[in-house]
């Protein structure tokens, strides 16, 4: 798991194998981009139900600025730490490029496990947290958003806090709020729709039926969730499925969208509770025999350790950087084909880029234009992806991130080092 690996290392030799490819990044520029611009460390007491107090840590990390301002979500995990927050932002920098979208990247967390608070502590800890990294936050200048851990709820409550200390309601300071709040329709599913239009766009390239193909999704948060109820949906058979405490496996497929959806996406139960199928491991998921993988929890899930046993030809990255750069040299080596993560769940900040351009101009749109808006900017990123790994004869991860690069290394040569 992520604590074992450094997944900022992981990034950045993402970021030189990518260099490769490129003329003209030269060592100065490629230092610019291997290293988030700002990182802000909070430690900050929040006071518990009991009285006591506690004292949490938590990070903002801006990668790069140089497309817009930066973006990206907040996680609440007892694992993370300054370094994985920085690859989770640089991985935003890459992801906003690729989808065109105008920001740089950035991500939040803090180091707690939000099961273990009650809803009034976490108001309070969000709030005051929201507090401490306000200094560089702002519509104009970084706009956070849901990520493992938070939710809309969470956004309300930073929304909220900033409004109360500017005053004035400010609506485009972070996206992923409920719809009540200047939320877009359609934001909640916007990751999982994204993972699923990709995974169609894949089986395309690989003369593979979506209908029929057994699919196999790790986690069961909101992208994992979204991503079965909807691949069912499009006539795929979900053949298992699994969260933090275990999986559980159906042959002939898990009825997703009759039952598994409603009683466990974004609850507490776990799915290991489920009585109606086999009970399995996470590990044994990711051996089982699917056509489509679709790892949608934390990073570096799959490692040199289990990537030998994936017997999937399709493996989409709901997840950001669930497979570490070992495994993914091995899947590649079996000519499985990758979606990379700064594609393939492009689909939750492009939303929240829509939901942003909503809340500027308090003007908002129906689910169907949001959803339709997606789907094409998802499959147009799909298509110069592709036409990229043609050209430059790479796998799917290095053409998506020579794009991303690409955009980022030109956009800040065009604009010049300050002074
Ligand atoms: N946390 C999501 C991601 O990793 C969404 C970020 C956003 O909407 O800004 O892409």
């Amino acid at each position: 798991m992520s604590q074992h690996i450094n997944v900022f290392e992981m990034a950045q030799s993402q970021l030189r194998a990518t260099a490769r490819h490129l003329d003209g990044l030269t060592p100065g520029l490629i230092d610019v981009l291997a290293m988030p611009m700002r990182q802000l460390t909070v430690n900050f007491p929040v006071v518990m139900d009991d009285g006591s107090v506690r004292v949490f840590q938590g990070y903002r990390v801006q990668h790069n600025s140089s497309r817009g301002p930066t973006k990206g979500g907040i996680r609440y995990h007892p694992e993370v730490d300054i370094f994985e927050t920085s690859a989770l932002a640089m991985w935003m920098t890459w992801k906003c490029a690729v989808a065109n979208i105008p920001y740089g990247g950035a991500k939040g967390s803090i180091k707690l496990d939000p099961k273990q608070l009650s809803d009034r502590e976490l108001e309070r800890l969000t709030r005051r947290y929201a507090t401490e990294i306000n200094i560089i936050l702002g519509e104009r200048s970084d706009i956070p958003a849901p990520d493992v851990g938070t939710n809309p709820q969470t956004m309300a409550w930073i929304m909220d806090t900033i409004s109360m200390q500017r005053g004035q309601t400010s609506l485009g300071v972070v996206t992923g709020k409920p719809i009540e709040l200047g939320g877009s329709l359609g934001r909640v599913e916007a990751t999982g729709r994204g993972v699923v239009v990709t995974a169609e766009e894949a089986c395309k390239i690989m003369n593979m039926k979506l209908e029929g193909a057994r699919v196999a999704v790790q986690g069961f948060g909101n992208v994992g969730s979204v991503a079965a109820k909807l691949i069912e949906d499009m006539g795929a058979k979900v053949i298992a499925v699994s969260d933090a405490r275990g999986g559980i496996y159906r042959k002939d497929g898990l009825p997703i969208a009759k039952e598994l959806y409603g009683r466990y996406a974004g609850r507490d139960g776990s799915l290991a509770d489920y009585k109606d199928a086999d009970q399995i491991t996470n590990e044994d998921l990711f051996g089982l025999d699917c056509d489509i993988l679709i790892p949608a929890a934390l990073s570096a899930s799959i490692t040199k350790e289990n990537a030998g046993k994936v017997k999937a030809k399709l493996v989409v990255e709901g997840a950001n950087g669930p497979l570490t750069p070992d495994a993914d040299a091995i899947l590649e080596d079996k000519g499985i084909l990758v979606c990379p993560d700064i594609l393939a769940n492009a689909g939750g900040v492009v939303v929240s880029y829509f939901e942003w351009v909503q809340d500027l101009q308090n003007f908002f749109w129906d689910e169907d234009e949001v959803n339709v808006k997606l789907e094409k900017l998802m499959r147009h990123s799909f298509g110069a992806v592709r036409s990229t790994m043609e050209q430059h004869k790479t796998n799917m991860r290095t053409a998506a991130m020579i794009i991303g690069v690409k955009r980022v290394a030109e956009a800040t040569m065009v604009r010049g080092i300050f002074p």
